[in-house]
C-alpha cells in the first residue's frame, strides 16, 4: 500500500547520493516529488526521467532564490533537506572560506528552507533533515566544523518543532552513519577506520535512509516530531 499518495514533497539535493534515493522511495510511495540539484545536470535529469519527479536547479546557499522558490510552490506537505557538504582538513589548514560555505549549505539554508516551508504547508505537514550521527559522536580529528553544523541541526529541529506543533507540523532529523555515496565511498581511504567504529561493519546503502525518510513523513509518524533518529549501524553504541 502506497502511504503517500496525493502528498506533495520537495528534496532539496536530491540529485545523487541519500537525497537521489529518497526521490525514488517518496515516489514509490505515491507522492508528487519535485527536487533541486546543485551542478549535477546529467544525474538529475536521468532520476527525474525513471522517477517522474520534477527537477530544479538550484543553489541552497543562494537564500533569496532558495525561499522564493519554496514560496513559489502551489502547496507542500513535505520537505526533505538533504543538501550538505563534508569538508575535512586541520582546522589549522582549512580555508576559512570553504568552512563558511559548509555552514552557509549545512545549517543555513536548513534553517531558511524549513521556515519558508512551513509557511506553506498543509496542517499535519513534515519536515525532514538529513543530519549526521557526527552531531553526537566526533571520533576523528579534521572535522570539527562538520560536526558542529550537524550539531546545530539538532537543536533547529528542537525549537522549530515546538514552533510548528500547533499546525501538526513535524520536524525531524535524521542522524546517519556512513552511508555509500559520492561523499564517503565504501571503497575509500576512511573504510577501514570508520568500519571499526561499527557493530555492523559496512556503510549502509542508501535505501536505508531513505526508508526511514519514508517513515518520518508518512501517516503512521504524526506523533514524532523534534526528535534525532540516529541509523548508524551501531556508530554511536
Ligand atoms: P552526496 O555528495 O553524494 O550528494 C549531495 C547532494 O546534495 C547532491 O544531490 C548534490 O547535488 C546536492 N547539493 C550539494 N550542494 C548543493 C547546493 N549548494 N545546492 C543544491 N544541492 C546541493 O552526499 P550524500 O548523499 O552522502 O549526503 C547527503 C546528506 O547526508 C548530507 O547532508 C550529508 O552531510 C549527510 N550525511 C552523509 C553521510 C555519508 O556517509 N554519506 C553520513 C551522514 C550524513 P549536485 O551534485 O547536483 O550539486
Amino acid at each position: 500500500m502506497k502511504t503517500l499518495t496525493n502528498k506533495k514533497a520537495l528534496v532539496l539535493g536530491g540529485s545523487r547520493g541519500i537525497g537521489a534515493a529518497t526521490v525514488t522511495r517518496l515516489a514509490n510511495e505515491g507522492a508528487e516529488v519535485t527536487f533541486t540539484y546543485g551542478g549535477s545536470e546529467n544525474a538529475a535529469q536521468a532520476l527525474a526521467k525513471t522517477t517522474g519527479a520534477g527537477a530544479v536547479q538550484l543553489d541552497s546557499v543562494d537564500r533569496d532564490a532558495l525561499t522564493a522558490f519554496i514560496a513559489d510552490q502551489d502547496s507542500l506537505d513535505i520537505l526533505v533537506i538533504n543538501a550538505g557538504t563534508f569538508i575535512f582538513g586541520s582546522p589549522f589548514d582549512l580555508n576559512p572560506d570553504d568552512v563558511d560555505y559548509m555552514i552557509d549549505l549545512n545549517v543555513r539554508a536548513p534553517y531558511h528552507a524549513a521556515v519558508e516551508a512551513a509557511k506553506k504547508m498543509n496542517q499535519g505537514g513534515r519536515i525532514v533533515v538529513i543530519g549526521s550521527v557526527n552531531g553526537d559522536r566526533m571520533p576523528m580529528q579534521g572535522a570539527a566544523a562538520y560536526a558542529l553544523t550537524k550539531s546545530a541541526i539538532q537543536g533547529m529541529v528542537k525549537g522549530l518543532a515546538r514552533d510548528f506543533g500547533e499546525r501538526g507540523i513535524t520536524v525531524n532529523n535524521i542522524q546517519p552513519g556512513p552511508v555509500n555515496t559520492d561523499m564517503n565511498p565504501e571503497d575509500g581511504p576512511f573504510k577501514d577506520v570508520m568500519h571499526s567504529f561499527l557493530a555492523i561493519k559496512r556503510h549502509a546503502r542508501t535505501d536505508e535512509i531513505a526508508g526511514l525518510v519514508a517513515y518520518l513523513t508518512g501517516p503512521e509518524a504524526s506523533y514524532i516530531t523534534g526528535a534525532q533518529h540516529t541509523i548508524d549501524g551501531g556508530f554511536g553504541a
